[in-house]
């Protein structure tokens, strides 16, 4: 048997230092089925968080598997140059939902490179290379994303072609206006952007790109139509809207099938990835043609949209809305919330518990503080393990443990969780 520590000796050798597993013993997983995973010693976890919300309607989901495995038998690859009809199929059902009127797709590898499409489309569209993004945001790992990501810990550059500034307002527990109920919030921020267009800004701003919840900063959840009051500044100005709805997508948040409506807006541009191939790589970028179609020279994603990932990505989708998943992440979440809020109360190093639907987070603080411990955090991932829990950790410090659970996450799976997620608290001092 290959054993979790004879992996990370090999992953230490032939990885770079800048990625690194979770744990003091790092595990292996070697297969899953539904919300539960094994690793290679046998260790049976349950799954809240899914590879980073990327599996998303199970592990060996019977469907998905079946339509891949399908669709491996005839071709693992065409390209865009051929008639593919399960990239043609996964289009139709993309752009019709993305509430994005005479919407195209383009399809990509990663969320780093629809988002690398949509500013592309976005800079094109407008003649500017001026973008703003939202302060604690993570957008991707490529050279454009890093530029409008805003975590210290994440940014590799400071070079870029764009000029990026970054907007207040994704993260209340550390904003300057932190202490403002959600409306006068709101107000504050927008203000703050009409300053930082009026000060800092030369001619056109291209687009504003934000998460609607951010993911990699902690699932940090702005107020209701915030969005909505940036927009109709935007607007005023002919800027841009991209929702990156990599996290955010496919009924997550409960309440709605996309982040974006809970702000009352629709974006000119909606970039995606993780959850929607359910494991296969798959991502993509969706605009008006008139957007899209700036693009008036001939532009290509070798492997992006390929028939086995497309096949995956409706296998999934189908999924999604034939269990109307989206209602499952609502229930489930309320039933999270309604069991974990008081916890989070009485635990006096438990700064705040936020989220929605299935994407929920607690920030880890210094008793009755703000102030980020790191340390407790591990404590807390280590413990969760312990209680063969799989949660993920993020946040601008580190300090915030984020849970994820499979949209298909059922009433006990939930149940289950909760009550190792409790033990992993209490044993916390
Ligand atoms: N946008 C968001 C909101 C993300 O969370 C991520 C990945 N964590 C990305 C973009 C980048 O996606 P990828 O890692 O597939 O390039």
């Amino acid at each position: 048997m290959t054993t979790n520590a004879e992996l990370l000796a090999t992953y230490r050798r032939v990885l770079p230092s800048f990625v690194s597993p979770y744990f003091a013993e790092p595990i292996s997983i070697e297969r899953g089925q539904g919300s539960w995973v094994w690793d290679v010693e046998g260790h049976r976890y349950l799954d809240f968080f899914g590879g980073v919300l990327t599996t998303m309607v199970g592990h060996n989901n019977p469907k998905v598997t079946a339509a891949i495995q399908e669709q491996a038998a005839k071709t693992l690859h065409t390209s865009t140059l051929y008639l593919s009809p399960p990239m043609l199929r996964l289009a139709e059902q993309i752009t019709e939902r993305s509430g994005i009127p005479d919407a195209r797709v383009f399809f990509t590898t990663s969320g780093s490179e629809a988002n690398d499409t949509a500013l592309l489309l976005a800079t094109s569209f407008r003649s500017s290379n001026q973008v703003l993004a939202m302060r604690n945001s993570y957008h991707g790992r490529s050279f454009t994303t890093q530029a409008v990501t805003s975590h210290a810990s994440w940014s590799s550059t400071s070079i870029s072609g764009l000029q990026v500034n970054f907007v207040q307002g994704a993260y209340k527990l550390r904003s300057p206006f932190a202490d403002l109920d959600d409306d006068t919030f709101t107000k504050a921020c927008v203000n703050d952007l009409v300053q930082l267009l009026d000060m800092t800004s030369a001619g056109d701003v291209a687009a504003l790109i934000a998460e609607p919840i951010q993911g990699v900063g902690g699932f940090t959840v702005p107020p209701d139509g915030f969005f909505g009051a940036m927009k109709k500044e935007l607007d005023n100005r002919g800027i841009l809207f991209i929702a990156d709805e990599v996290q955010t997508g496919w009924g997550r948040t409960g309440e709605h099938f996309w982040g974006y409506e809970a702000h009352g807006i629709v974006p000119d541009i909606l970039t995606f990835a993780k959850g929607v191939g359910n494991g296969i790589t798959l991502a993509g970028c969706v605009a008006r043609a008139e957007i899209m179609d700036t693009i008036d020279v001939l532009n290509f994603s070798t492997f992006g949209g390929n028939p086995l990932s497309a096949a995956a990505g409706s296998a999934t989708l189908d999924y999604v809305i034939d269990n109307d998943l989206q209602g499952n992440a609502k229930r489930m979440g309320e039933r999270f919330h309604a069991t974990m809020a008081p916890v989070a109360d009485d635990t006096d190093w438990i700064a705040e518990l936020r989220g929605r639907g299935l994407m929920w987070a607690f920030e880890i603080c210094h008793p009755g503080t703000i102030e980020p411990d790191p340390a407790r955090t591990v404590a807390v991932l280590e413990a969760c393990k312990d209680q063969r829990l799989l949660v993920g950790k993020g946040g601008l410090y580190g300090n915030v443990i984020r849970l994820a659970p499979m949209l298909d996450v059922s009433a006990d799976e939930l149940d289950t969780g909760i009550a190792a997620l409790r033990s992993a608290i209490s044993s916390i001092t």
